[in-house]
């Protein structure tokens, strides 16, 4: 089993992909887009390969592939099916804004994907552009439909900000009445790719819990499951059920069992701190696997406690410029 130096097990990798992406969410990116990777600057497939069956071998058991957007990345399906047969790994999945996904989702099936992480901030179609600034909606819908057709759990990732979709809070928890989604709200966090001024946090996880149970008086608490990173509720008699992500709050920081893989191979093991080893330049070095496991160790038995002692012991200046796209979310 991996553990940290404070008794934390790491059996969790987010591998992102790429940076690019064919939509531009106002909280994540600005309209211009990000400064791209080049091809070069990229973790390519084998890389990544070759990383994720070091640290299954080392005690991960599941890996989130995501980005920028997965399916803009070529043949990411290769990538996937590869992933999907290292032994030891117990769950495979993804996380994808659904433009360019639903032609895929029988083959993600096949390959056993079970569970799929869907971003979708509002079921306005109107919102959803001055959101994302691209018209894709209907394709969105269309990947959850079909997701739900092939009987592959749909978790619907919806960032809460203020002035831009909190009227769709309640119509998201209504979603849950019918179909078996389990939509989760997320605080918006300030990895924006300086798209806007983050001006601090106005939707926390508790004003929002507040609106939802505003609405619905009668909604119930769910158990959490292990190292969940959001609080569970479901209205009673409802189909799906409703989640609050504490990003920004970081109330989880405490059963953390996730490390971030970006794509440039840079190694976080905090959402919030600028980076531990480089993987990839190790690799093009040429470092043998067991050197590589040596390093590996090393960064997992000096992580930071929390959030927020990753984010004071950023080497770059205090502010974040990144974006969500080069962290993967
Ligand atoms: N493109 C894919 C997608 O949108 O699902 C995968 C990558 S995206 C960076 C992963 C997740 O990060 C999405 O669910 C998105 O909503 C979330 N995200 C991006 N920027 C965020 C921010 N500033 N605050 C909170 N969540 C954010
Ligand atoms: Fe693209 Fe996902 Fe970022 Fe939206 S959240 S711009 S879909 S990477």
């Amino acid at each position: 089993m991996l553990t940290d130096n404070h008794g934390r097990k790491i059996n969790y990798l987010r591998l992102a992909v790429t940076d690019r992406c064919n939509l531009r969410c106002f909280y994540c990116m600005p309209e211009e887009g990000l400064n791209w990777l080049s091809r070069a600057q990229l973790m390519t497939y084998e890389e990544m390969l070759q990383t994720c069956a070091l640290l299954v071998g080392m005690g991960i058991e599941k890996i989130r592939i995501t980005g920028g957007e997965p399916f803009v990345r070529k043949d990411i399906m290769k990538l996937l099916t590869a992933i999907s047969k290292l032994d030891g790994l117990k769950e495979l999945t993804l996380t994808t804004n659904g433009v360019l996904t639903a032609p895929h989702v029988s083959e993600l099936k096949q390959i056993g994907v079970k569970s799929v992480n869907l971003s979708l901030d509002t079921l306005d179609a109107g919102r959803f552009f001055s959101i994302t600034k691209r018209d894709e909606f209907a394709n969105v819908m269309a990947t959850m439909d079909e997701l739900l057709k092939h009987d592959i759990e749909v978790k619907i990732n919806a960032v809460v900000m203020d002035g831009k979709n909190t009227q769709d809070i309640v119509p998201l928890v209504e979603l849950t009445k019918e179909l078996p989604v389990s939509v989760r709200f997320i605080e918006e966090m300030p990895f924006n790719g300086d798209g806007h001024v983050y001006s601090g946090i106005k939707w926390d996880y508790v004003r929002i819990l507040d609106e939802i149970k505003t609405a619905y008086p009668g909604i119930a608490k769910l158990e959490d499951p292990q190292y969940s990173t959001s609080y569970n509720y479901q209205v009673p008699g409802y189909l799906g059920s409703v989640g609050i992500i504490a990003a920004y709050s970081r109330t989880f920081c405490g059963t953390c069992n996730r490390i971030r893989i970006t794509p440039e191979g840079e190694l976080k093991t905090c959402l919030y701190d600028n980076g531990v080893l480089n993987i990839k330049d190790q690799l093009r070095a040429g470092v043998s696997d067991s050197d590589l496991k040596t390093m590996l160790l090393t960064t997992f038995n000096t992580r930071a406690k929390d959030g927020w002692e990753a984010e004071q012991l950023r080497t770059e200046n205090v502010r974040i410029h990144e974006s969500m796209a080069t962290i993967g979310g």
